[in-house]
């Protein structure tokens, strides 16, 4: 990793970074650790930023989410439709939208608290804080 360069937003969004220094971690433990994934840090490790700005902040993350899940369902039924050519049964949509739906909800869970954050709060990108270890 070369952590000289100007970090990117989008990298972050997608490492889970902290929005304010763009390095520390925002959770705990990897999203494949299936009994640990929600396990979120107060504050970023780094730069000290308490994650959650106010209290309840992240319960807009569920607006996220679910957003994520219905786009999701609708890729997966829009794939299911062309690949069938409309002629699937119930269960063929079911069965693998309903997978799709669980596997993925560790991912869900997580950026739909990160996207909450980078977008839908006040806290910028602050070079100056960034990679202090
Ligand atoms: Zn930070």
């Amino acid at each position: 990793m070369c952590d000289q360069l100007e970090p990117s937003k989008g990298l972050s969004i997608i490492k889970a970074k902290c929005p304010q220094c763009q390095s520390g971690k925002m959770f705990t433990h990897s999203a494949f650790n299936l009994s640990k994934f929600m396990g979120m840090n107060e504050t970023c490790p780094v730069c000290k930023l308490k994650f959650e700005i106010e209290p309840g902040f992240f319960w807009g993350a569920m607006y996220v989410s679910y957003a994520f899940t219905v786009g999701l369902m609708l890729v997966m039924g829009g794939l299911i439709l062309l690949i069938s050519g409309g002629k699937a049964g119930f269960y063929t949509y079911i069965i693998p939208i309903i997978s799709a739906l669980i596997l993925s909800s560790p991912f869900t869970y997580r950026y739909s608290r990160v996207l909450m954050i980078y977008l839908f709060s006040p806290i910028r990108f602050n070079p100056e804080l960034a990679n202090k270890k």
